[in-house]
């Protein structure tokens, strides 16, 4: 039943308010002041002469590769198999990302995305083998979008360095890719020794998706989690659909320990997964308090947020008038 709300938005081609971890609430004086942050120093930082990236090794055939100096603090991950490698999210297009994986793997790369968004999409132009939906909303971000839909998201001021020589302030665009190989909810990738299960989780955006390894207990959250405030109201999300997405993650907390976000922070305990679940229970909750915000609400909990519209999309009107 959900396929309504997301058939109802698949036509709306704009680039969303791309939906990050930056924390925009007004206790925090600005975007940067909690970088660096410590929880990056448990792991081992991977040289690989890119300095704009910051590359981790979290398990021994996993690594993170993140960008702390600019506001969208986007992460994508390197899970290497026996045979196969795979690449979630390709961050932005800032800095050149081929060059940094193919230092942490010889292997084939498959790069799937958790979404279409510009902030984990736009490095897919440097690779061969690109797995997504097939899906409108992901088709039309293929597309790539021009320099126009970034005047507000790419400025000085949303970088901490000056970033490579390859990234132009005044060109910057999402430079378009192609689909490979459309792939499904509930698809196995086998890379070799290593089974990831795509899940999806629509909600933040129409395509929105999870990975799920369960040899190596880990879940690849994408913006449907991480540790900020999760942007459920831009024109494309749906409240209606992460309700249901919220409550599908937490189906596999025996099976991961571990949430990897696509923003700000990773290796998170699987315990968020029921934290998220009863979030979306107390917002549609109507005597649960929340902070106005225009047309948004804005429901805090323990260690993030989570944006809707206001009124909450959840689909009453449509029921009440039908
Ligand atoms: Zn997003």
């Amino acid at each position: 039943m959900i396929n309504k709300f997301i058939i109802a938005v698949l036509s709306i081609l704009l680039i969303s308010a791309c939906d990050n971890g930056a924390d925009t609430s007004s206790e925090q004086a600005h975007w940067y002041d909690d970088i660096p942050r410590a929880s990056w120093q448990k792991f081992t930082m991977i040289d690989t002469g890119q300095d704009w990236f910051e590359v981790y090794k979290l398990t021994d055939n996993t690594y993170a590769i993140y960008e702390p100096n600019q506001w969208q603090e986007a992460i994508s991950y390197l899970l290497i198999g026996t045979e196969k490698a795979m690449l979630v999210d390709s961050l932005q297009g800032i800095g050149d990302l081929k060059t940094v994986i193919d230092q942490l793997t010889d292997l084939p790369i498959i790069v799937i995305n958790t979404h279409s968004h510009y902030d984990h999409v736009s490095g897919n132009y440097q690779f061969d083998t690109i797995y997504g939906l097939d899906e409108p909303y992901t088709a039309a971000n293929a597309l790539g979008h021009g320099h126009a839909d970034y005047i507000n998201n790419m400025t000085k001021d949303t970088f901490l360095k000056t970033p490579p020589d390859i990234f132009s302030f005044e060109f910057y665009q999402s430079k378009a890719y192609q689909i490979d190989k459309f792939v499904k909810d509930g698809d196995i990738i086998n890379l070799g020794e290593r089974e990831i299960k795509l899940v999806r989780t629509p909600g933040h955006s129409p395509d929105s998706l999870i990975l799920v390894d369960k040899a190596n207990r880990m879940m690849m959250t994408g913006d449907s989690f991480y540790p900020a405030p999760i942007y459920l109201y831009s024109e494309t999300s749906s409240f209606a659909d992460f309700f249901m997405s919220a409550q599908i993650m937490f189906s596999y907390r025996d099976d991961v320990d571990f949430l990897l976000p696509g923003h700000n922070e990773t290796m998170l305990p699987a315990a968020s997964l029921n934290k998220l679940r009863m979030a979306t229970l107390d917002i549609i909750n109507p005597i649960t308090p929340f902070e106005q915000d225009g047309m948004t609400r804005i429901y805090s909990f323990e260690n993030f947020k989570i944006i809707v519209k206001d009124p909450l999309d959840m689909g009453f009107d449509k029921v009440l008038g039908e």
